[in-house]
């Protein structure tokens, strides 16, 4: 069942992944946090795309941040597959071809 308009209309993803930072370091307004948390419950990517954020270290946050430009789709969708498979997370770490 996809969710209407109106409930994810309130906010962009682009705009959740902005907000991720606001919403965790506690700066956003109120109403924001409520639109935020409506939209996370209707869209499953950006709910993935938050719980990987929260886990990330602040340093990482701010490269994770930078990193996200108008593709955020593919952005995001990269990042949770290096971080979601595991094999392909430790291939990386001895960087053999
Ligand atoms: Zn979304």
């Amino acid at each position: 069942m996809k969710p209407s308009d109106d409930e994810l209309g309130f906010l962009s993803c682009q705009e959740i992944v902005d907000y991720c930072f606001d919403f965790l370091s506690g700066s956003l307004p109120e109403t924001d946090r409520k639109l935020f948390s409506a939209h996370l419950r209707n869209c499953a990517e950006c709910m993935r795309f938050f719980e990987t954020y929260r886990k990330t270290p602040e340093v990482s946050r701010e490269a994770l941040a930078l990193r996200i430009p108008d593709r955020v789709r593919v952005a995001v969708r990269d990042f949770l597959r290096e971080r979601y498979e595991p094999s392909a997370a430790s291939e990386d770490s001895s960087t053999r071809r």
